[in-house]
């Protein structure tokens, strides 16, 4: 590698990382009410609702992570943002889960629970109602995917509902090292949501 190669990777590095920090500034961690709330439907299909989804996408690519809600940037509203390999960005507003079937264990991490994961259960299949930008309905049916984690993830924090309150105890949290500036991918090897 060359040395301006060299360079240019550092300055792109830095870069990351400052961005990483200022999004997770942004983010609302347990403790914080509004993760509590039931958040309020969209009524208005507006200049501020496409802001809203705006900087919620810039956030969760920040930060990074594989979905973000509303509640989580402190805006108590039914608006989540996911992002999956295989299925792309899906802005969703007033999502709800219509049908959910099977079961799975899985590793479970959020940005609003900073340094820790857990293995908790998750439905199989998935299948969401939900608004899209315009206002228009969309259907989603995922099936055994990151998408159909992350789907009933973020319904939860507009439900007020956190992947802890599953637990049976505090014992079951499992603590990761913050990916932040030193580089170990730790925390990146967790779903974050
Ligand atoms: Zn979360």
């Amino acid at each position: 590698m060359s040395e301006t190669t060299q360079q240019t990777r550092t300055a792109d590095q830095e870069e990351l990382s400052r961005r990483q920090r200022e999004a997770r500034k942004d983010i609302r961690v347990i403790g914080d009410p509004v993760l509590r709330e039931h958040a309020r439907e969209v009524t208005e299909f507006d200049r501020g609702l496409r802001k809203l989804a705006k900087r919620m996408i810039r956030t969760m690519h920040d930060a990074p992570g594989v979905g973000l809600a509303a509640p989580q940037i402190g805006v108590s509203l039914r608006v989540v943002v996911i992002e999956t390999p295989d299925d792309g960005l899906i802005p969703l507003i007033n999502p709800e889960v219509v049908k959910h079937s099977g079961d799975r264990r899985l590793m479970e991490g959020c940005l609003s629970v900073p340094g820790y994961q857990a293995e908790i259960n998750r439905s199989k299949q998935v299948t969401v109602k939900a608004l899209d930008r315009e206002g228009k309905e969309v259907r989603i049916k995922a099936v055994d995917s990151l998408l159909a984690h992350a789907l009933e993830h973020e319904i939860d924090h507009i439900n007020g509902i956190l992947y802890i309150d599953y637990l049976e105890s505090a014992d079951q949290l499992i603590p990761v090292r913050p990916s932040i500036d030193d580089g170990t991918p730790s925390e990146a090897e967790v779903t974050l949501v």
